[in-house]
Protein backbone atom coordinates (compact mmCIF):
# COMPACT_ATOMS: atom_id res chain seq x y z
CA UNK A 1 0.00 0.00 0.00
CA UNK A 2 0.90 3.57 -0.24
CA UNK A 3 -0.31 6.35 1.47
CA UNK A 4 -0.38 9.90 -0.37
CA UNK A 5 -0.94 12.36 2.83
CA UNK A 6 -2.45 16.20 1.99
CA UNK A 7 -0.22 18.60 0.98
CA UNK A 8 1.90 20.24 4.31
CA UNK A 9 0.04 17.48 6.40
CA UNK A 10 1.32 17.90 10.02
CA UNK A 11 3.58 15.73 12.09
CA UNK A 12 1.04 14.83 14.79
CA UNK A 13 -1.19 13.31 11.15
CA UNK A 14 1.40 11.36 10.17
CA UNK A 15 2.59 10.04 13.18
CA UNK A 16 -0.82 9.07 13.55
CA UNK A 17 -1.35 7.48 10.48
CA UNK A 18 1.63 5.14 10.68
CA UNK A 19 0.35 4.11 14.28
CA UNK A 20 -2.79 3.22 12.80
CA UNK A 21 -0.93 1.33 9.53
CA UNK A 22 1.08 -0.54 13.11
CA UNK A 23 -2.51 -1.64 14.65
CA UNK A 24 -3.89 -3.49 11.56
CA UNK A 25 -0.62 -5.15 11.45
CA UNK A 26 1.42 -3.94 8.68
CA UNK A 27 4.57 -2.06 8.75
CA UNK A 28 5.90 1.24 7.72
CA UNK A 29 8.59 0.96 5.37
CA UNK A 30 9.45 4.24 4.04
CA UNK A 31 8.26 7.62 4.69
CA UNK A 32 9.11 10.24 1.36
CA UNK A 33 8.71 13.43 0.23
CA UNK A 34 8.70 17.07 1.99
CA UNK A 35 5.66 18.72 0.89
CA UNK A 36 3.49 15.82 -0.04
CA UNK A 37 4.33 12.98 2.10
CA UNK A 38 4.07 9.26 0.69
CA UNK A 39 4.10 6.37 3.08
CA UNK A 40 5.06 2.83 1.89
CA UNK A 41 3.92 -0.01 4.20
CA UNK A 42 4.80 -3.46 3.72
CA UNK A 43 3.62 -6.68 5.49
CA UNK A 44 1.35 -9.91 5.34
CA UNK A 45 -1.55 -11.09 6.89
CA UNK A 46 -2.97 -7.55 7.69
CA UNK A 47 -6.55 -6.82 6.47
CA UNK A 48 -5.58 -4.73 3.12
CA UNK A 49 -9.44 -3.51 2.54
CA UNK A 50 -9.75 -2.74 5.69
CA UNK A 51 -6.85 -0.99 6.34
CA UNK A 52 -7.18 1.39 3.21
CA UNK A 53 -10.59 2.35 4.36
CA UNK A 54 -9.96 3.15 7.34
CA UNK A 55 -6.88 5.28 6.67
CA UNK A 56 -9.20 7.20 3.41
CA UNK A 57 -10.82 8.29 6.11
CA UNK A 58 -8.13 9.56 8.15
CA UNK A 59 -7.63 13.05 8.54
CA UNK A 60 -4.32 14.50 6.76
CA UNK A 61 -4.86 11.22 4.12
CA UNK A 62 -5.19 12.47 0.67
CA UNK A 63 -5.38 8.59 -1.10
CA UNK A 64 -4.50 5.40 0.29
CA UNK A 65 -3.91 3.06 -2.29
CA UNK A 66 -3.05 -0.76 -2.97
CA UNK A 67 0.17 -1.30 -5.00
CA UNK A 68 -0.91 -4.18 -7.82
CA UNK A 69 2.58 -4.56 -9.04
CA UNK A 70 4.38 -7.01 -7.15
CA UNK A 71 7.04 -4.53 -7.18
CA UNK A 72 5.92 -1.71 -4.87
CA UNK A 73 9.05 0.75 -3.81
CA UNK A 74 10.55 0.48 -7.65
CA UNK A 75 7.46 0.99 -9.27
CA UNK A 76 6.19 4.43 -11.12
CA UNK A 77 2.79 4.23 -8.62
CA UNK A 78 5.04 4.87 -5.61
CA UNK A 79 7.09 7.12 -7.38
CA UNK A 80 6.42 9.55 -9.67
CA UNK A 81 9.85 11.30 -9.95
CA UNK A 82 12.67 10.48 -11.39
CA UNK A 83 15.37 8.74 -8.81
CA UNK A 84 18.36 11.02 -9.10
CA UNK A 85 21.88 9.03 -7.68
CA UNK A 86 25.10 10.96 -6.89
CA UNK A 87 28.16 9.21 -7.53
CA UNK A 88 30.82 11.42 -7.16
CA UNK A 89 30.52 14.21 -8.82
CA UNK A 90 27.90 12.90 -11.37
CA UNK A 91 24.16 12.61 -11.01
CA UNK A 92 22.32 9.50 -12.50
CA UNK A 93 18.79 9.87 -13.41
CA UNK A 94 18.69 14.19 -13.68
CA UNK A 95 19.55 16.36 -16.13
CA UNK A 96 22.56 15.12 -17.42
CA UNK A 97 23.24 12.00 -19.42
CA UNK A 98 26.15 10.11 -17.40
CA UNK A 99 28.87 8.34 -19.64
CA UNK A 100 30.37 5.21 -17.55
CA UNK A 101 33.33 4.09 -19.25
CA UNK A 102 36.97 1.50 -18.64
CA UNK A 103 38.51 -1.67 -19.25
CA UNK A 104 36.32 -4.84 -18.45
CA UNK A 105 39.40 -5.83 -15.75
CA UNK A 106 41.94 -3.45 -14.25
CA UNK A 107 44.98 -5.31 -15.23
CA UNK A 108 47.55 -2.93 -13.70
CA UNK A 109 48.21 0.72 -12.78
CA UNK A 110 49.77 1.80 -16.34
CA UNK A 111 46.44 0.27 -18.07
CA UNK A 112 43.92 2.18 -15.40
CA UNK A 113 45.48 5.14 -15.33
CA UNK A 114 45.81 5.71 -18.98
CA UNK A 115 42.19 4.70 -19.73
CA UNK A 116 40.80 6.76 -17.42
CA UNK A 117 42.75 9.67 -17.81
CA UNK A 118 41.63 9.39 -21.45
CA UNK A 119 37.59 8.60 -20.55
CA UNK A 120 37.79 11.39 -18.25
CA UNK A 121 38.87 13.75 -21.22
CA UNK A 122 36.55 12.72 -23.28
CA UNK A 123 33.85 13.63 -21.50
CA UNK A 124 33.12 10.59 -19.31
CA UNK A 125 32.40 10.68 -15.49
CA UNK A 126 32.29 7.58 -14.09
CA UNK A 127 35.61 4.92 -14.06
CA UNK A 128 34.42 1.34 -14.84
CA UNK A 129 36.89 -1.75 -14.19
CA UNK A 130 35.95 -5.51 -12.90
CA UNK A 131 38.48 -5.96 -9.95
CA UNK A 132 35.87 -9.39 -9.39
CA UNK A 133 35.54 -10.86 -12.41
CA UNK A 134 32.75 -13.16 -13.17
CA UNK A 135 34.08 -15.63 -15.74
CA UNK A 136 32.15 -18.78 -17.48
CA UNK A 137 35.46 -21.03 -17.43
CA UNK A 138 37.05 -21.19 -14.21
CA UNK A 139 40.25 -21.06 -15.80
CA UNK A 140 40.18 -17.68 -17.36
CA UNK A 141 41.74 -13.99 -15.57
CA UNK A 142 39.64 -14.02 -12.39
CA UNK A 143 40.32 -10.47 -11.39
CA UNK A 144 42.65 -8.74 -9.18
CA UNK A 145 40.77 -8.34 -6.32
CA UNK A 146 41.34 -5.74 -3.46
CA UNK A 147 44.37 -4.82 -5.68
CA UNK A 148 42.10 -4.38 -8.35
CA UNK A 149 39.89 -1.83 -5.92
CA UNK A 150 43.57 0.22 -4.67
CA UNK A 151 44.42 0.98 -8.18
CA UNK A 152 40.54 2.26 -9.12
CA UNK A 153 41.12 4.26 -5.72
CA UNK A 154 43.76 5.95 -7.32
CA UNK A 155 42.36 6.27 -10.96
CA UNK A 156 39.41 8.22 -8.78
CA UNK A 157 41.92 10.55 -6.98
CA UNK A 158 43.89 11.13 -10.24
CA UNK A 159 41.10 12.11 -11.94
CA UNK A 160 38.07 12.98 -10.37
CA UNK A 161 36.34 10.56 -12.27
CA UNK A 162 33.57 8.14 -9.51
CA UNK A 163 34.19 4.58 -9.77
CA UNK A 164 32.02 1.50 -10.36
CA UNK A 165 32.91 -2.16 -9.94
CA UNK A 166 31.08 -5.26 -9.79
CA UNK A 167 30.63 -7.30 -5.89
CA UNK A 168 30.36 -10.93 -6.80
CA UNK A 169 29.13 -12.05 -3.38
CA UNK A 170 28.06 -10.65 -0.14
CA UNK A 171 30.65 -11.77 1.67
CA UNK A 172 32.96 -9.19 -0.40
CA UNK A 173 30.22 -6.44 -0.30
CA UNK A 174 32.22 -4.17 2.64
CA UNK A 175 35.40 -4.70 1.51
CA UNK A 176 33.97 -3.36 -2.29
CA UNK A 177 32.16 -1.05 -0.80
CA UNK A 178 35.07 0.80 0.83
CA UNK A 179 36.32 1.59 -2.75
CA UNK A 180 33.36 2.40 -4.98
CA UNK A 181 31.15 4.71 -5.77
CA UNK A 182 28.66 2.42 -7.39
CA UNK A 183 28.42 -1.09 -6.73
CA UNK A 184 27.71 -3.23 -9.78
CA UNK A 185 26.11 -6.53 -9.82
CA UNK A 186 26.69 -8.45 -12.83
CA UNK A 187 24.25 -10.21 -15.13
CA UNK A 188 25.26 -13.55 -13.29
CA UNK A 189 24.29 -12.36 -10.55
CA UNK A 190 20.92 -10.83 -11.05
CA UNK A 191 19.20 -13.31 -8.66
CA UNK A 192 21.30 -14.15 -5.70
CA UNK A 193 19.36 -12.71 -2.97
CA UNK A 194 22.23 -12.98 -0.72
CA UNK A 195 24.23 -10.68 -2.48
CA UNK A 196 20.97 -8.59 -3.12
CA UNK A 197 19.90 -8.25 0.28
CA UNK A 198 23.46 -7.51 1.85
CA UNK A 199 23.48 -4.76 -0.95
CA UNK A 200 20.47 -3.70 0.41
CA UNK A 201 22.51 -2.17 3.71
CA UNK A 202 25.89 -1.55 1.89
CA UNK A 203 25.46 2.38 2.12
CA UNK A 204 26.25 2.67 -1.29
CA UNK A 205 23.98 3.21 -4.80
CA UNK A 206 23.99 0.04 -6.80
CA UNK A 207 24.00 -0.87 -10.63
CA UNK A 208 22.01 -3.86 -11.08
CA UNK A 209 22.37 -5.78 -14.89
CA UNK A 210 19.92 -7.79 -16.35
CA UNK A 211 20.25 -11.47 -15.92
CA UNK A 212 21.03 -13.34 -19.32
CA UNK A 213 17.71 -14.50 -19.31
CA UNK A 214 15.46 -12.36 -17.15
CA UNK A 215 11.98 -10.43 -18.03
CA UNK A 216 11.79 -7.13 -16.94
CA UNK A 217 9.69 -8.28 -14.08
CA UNK A 218 12.05 -10.32 -12.75
CA UNK A 219 14.84 -7.29 -12.99
CA UNK A 220 12.17 -5.21 -11.15
CA UNK A 221 11.58 -8.22 -8.41
CA UNK A 222 15.96 -7.85 -7.73
CA UNK A 223 15.80 -4.37 -8.08
CA UNK A 224 13.16 -4.37 -5.35
CA UNK A 225 14.82 -6.87 -2.86
CA UNK A 226 17.60 -3.94 -2.68
CA UNK A 227 15.14 -1.15 -1.85
CA UNK A 228 13.28 -3.57 0.21
CA UNK A 229 16.43 -4.35 2.56
CA UNK A 230 16.96 -0.24 3.34
CA UNK A 231 18.66 1.01 -0.28
CA UNK A 232 16.42 3.18 -2.60
CA UNK A 233 19.82 4.41 -4.53
CA UNK A 234 19.62 1.18 -7.15
CA UNK A 235 19.89 2.01 -11.05
CA UNK A 236 18.42 -0.87 -13.64
CA UNK A 237 21.30 -1.92 -16.56
CA UNK A 238 19.80 -3.23 -20.29
CA UNK A 239 23.02 -5.23 -21.24
CA UNK A 240 21.70 -8.00 -23.67
CA UNK A 241 20.09 -11.30 -23.07
CA UNK A 242 19.91 -14.85 -24.82
CA UNK A 243 17.99 -15.51 -27.87
CA UNK A 244 18.59 -17.52 -30.62
CA UNK A 245 20.51 -15.21 -32.74
CA UNK A 246 24.18 -16.00 -33.26
CA UNK A 247 25.65 -12.77 -35.03
CA UNK A 248 25.73 -10.56 -31.71
CA UNK A 249 27.06 -11.97 -27.90
CA UNK A 250 23.46 -11.09 -27.25
CA UNK A 251 20.13 -9.75 -28.05
CA UNK A 252 20.28 -5.90 -27.03
CA UNK A 253 16.58 -5.23 -25.74
CA UNK A 254 16.60 -1.76 -26.64
CA UNK A 255 12.65 -1.65 -25.63
CA UNK A 256 13.53 -2.50 -22.40
CA UNK A 257 14.57 0.99 -21.84
CA UNK A 258 11.07 2.87 -22.60
CA UNK A 259 9.66 -0.23 -21.05
CA UNK A 260 11.53 0.16 -17.80
CA UNK A 261 10.83 4.57 -17.99
CA UNK A 262 7.31 3.20 -18.37
CA UNK A 263 7.08 0.95 -14.94
CA UNK A 264 10.16 2.38 -12.85
CA UNK A 265 10.90 5.28 -11.39
CA UNK A 266 14.84 4.34 -11.35
CA UNK A 267 17.64 5.20 -13.34
CA UNK A 268 18.11 3.18 -16.62
CA UNK A 269 21.53 2.69 -18.16
CA UNK A 270 22.54 0.93 -21.37
CA UNK A 271 25.36 -1.27 -21.55
CA UNK A 272 26.01 -1.37 -25.35
CA UNK A 273 29.06 -3.39 -25.15
CA UNK A 274 28.21 -6.54 -23.54
CA UNK A 275 24.42 -6.11 -25.46
CA UNK A 276 27.06 -6.51 -29.05
CA UNK A 277 29.98 -8.46 -28.27
CA UNK A 278 31.61 -7.13 -31.16
CA UNK A 279 33.70 -3.19 -31.35
CA UNK A 280 32.01 -1.95 -34.59
CA UNK A 281 28.82 -1.78 -33.05
CA UNK A 282 29.06 -0.50 -29.95
CA UNK A 283 28.79 2.96 -31.32
CA UNK A 284 25.93 2.58 -33.41
CA UNK A 285 23.26 1.08 -30.28
CA UNK A 286 25.35 3.92 -28.38
CA UNK A 287 23.16 6.60 -30.44
CA UNK A 288 20.20 4.57 -30.14
CA UNK A 289 20.82 4.35 -26.36
CA UNK A 290 20.60 8.02 -26.07
CA UNK A 291 18.12 8.44 -28.71
CA UNK A 292 15.49 6.07 -26.92
CA UNK A 293 16.11 7.65 -23.29
CA UNK A 294 18.40 6.22 -21.34
CA UNK A 295 19.74 7.71 -18.78
CA UNK A 296 23.60 6.74 -19.19
CA UNK A 297 25.79 4.17 -20.58
CA UNK A 298 28.34 1.70 -19.20
CA UNK A 299 31.37 1.22 -22.04
CA UNK A 300 34.18 -0.72 -22.32
CA UNK A 301 37.11 0.78 -23.39
CA UNK A 302 40.63 -0.45 -23.15
CA UNK A 303 44.12 0.82 -24.05
CA UNK A 304 45.16 -1.92 -26.42
CA UNK A 305 41.92 -4.10 -27.09
CA UNK A 306 44.13 -7.12 -28.93
CA UNK A 307 46.21 -7.49 -25.35
CA UNK A 308 42.92 -7.00 -22.60
CA UNK A 309 42.75 -10.02 -20.26
CA UNK A 310 39.18 -10.11 -21.18
CA UNK A 311 36.25 -8.87 -23.81
CA UNK A 312 38.75 -7.18 -26.19
CA UNK A 313 36.84 -7.93 -29.21
CA UNK A 314 34.02 -5.69 -27.47
CA UNK A 315 36.39 -3.07 -25.80
CA UNK A 316 36.51 0.47 -27.64
CA UNK A 317 40.09 1.66 -28.32
CA UNK A 318 40.56 5.30 -26.77
CA UNK A 319 40.64 7.03 -30.16
CA UNK A 320 37.09 4.79 -30.38
CA UNK A 321 35.29 6.06 -27.55
CA UNK A 322 36.79 10.09 -28.51
CA UNK A 323 35.21 9.21 -31.69
CA UNK A 324 31.84 7.45 -30.03
CA UNK A 325 31.81 11.01 -27.67
CA UNK A 326 31.95 13.14 -30.75
CA UNK A 327 29.38 11.15 -32.62
CA UNK A 328 27.11 11.25 -29.83
CA UNK A 329 27.41 15.03 -28.59
CA UNK A 330 24.46 15.76 -30.60
CA UNK A 331 22.09 13.14 -29.60
CA UNK A 332 23.17 14.41 -25.96
CA UNK A 333 22.34 17.99 -26.59
CA UNK A 334 19.04 16.44 -27.85
CA UNK A 335 18.65 13.95 -24.70
CA UNK A 336 19.52 17.10 -22.54
CA UNK A 337 16.98 19.35 -24.13
CA UNK A 338 14.06 16.82 -23.80
CA UNK A 339 15.06 16.02 -20.15
CA UNK A 340 15.11 19.59 -18.95
CA UNK A 341 11.25 20.13 -20.57
CA UNK A 342 10.29 16.76 -18.91
CA UNK A 343 11.68 18.22 -15.04
CA UNK A 344 10.38 21.41 -15.92
CA UNK A 345 6.54 20.36 -16.73
CA UNK A 346 7.18 17.86 -13.46
C1 LIG B 1 31.07 -6.67 -17.10
O1 LIG B 1 30.48 -5.60 -16.92
O2 LIG B 1 32.27 -6.78 -17.42
C2 LIG B 1 30.28 -7.92 -17.02
C3 LIG B 1 30.79 -9.05 -16.59
O3 LIG B 1 29.02 -7.72 -17.46
P1 LIG B 1 27.73 -8.70 -17.40
O4 LIG B 1 27.53 -9.02 -15.95
O5 LIG B 1 26.65 -7.85 -17.99
O6 LIG B 1 28.04 -9.90 -18.24
MN1 LIG C 1 33.16 -7.25 -19.67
Amino acid sequence: MIISMRLHATKQEIDHVCERIAEFGFRVHSIEGAERVVIGVVGVGGDVTACLESLEATPGVERAVRISAQYKFVSKEFRQERTVIRAGKAEIGGDQFVMMAGPCSVENEKQIMETAYAVAEAGAKVLRGGAFKPRTSPYDFQGMEGDGLKLLAKAREATGLAVITEVMSDSDVSLVAEYADVMQVGARNMQNFALLKSLGRCGRPVMLKRGLSSTIKELLMSAEYIVAHGNSQVMLCERGIRTFETATRNTCDITAVPVLNELTHLPVILDPSHATGKRSLVPALAKAGVAIGADGMIVEVHPCPEKAVSDGAQSLTIDGFRGMMRDLKGYIELWTRERASELALA
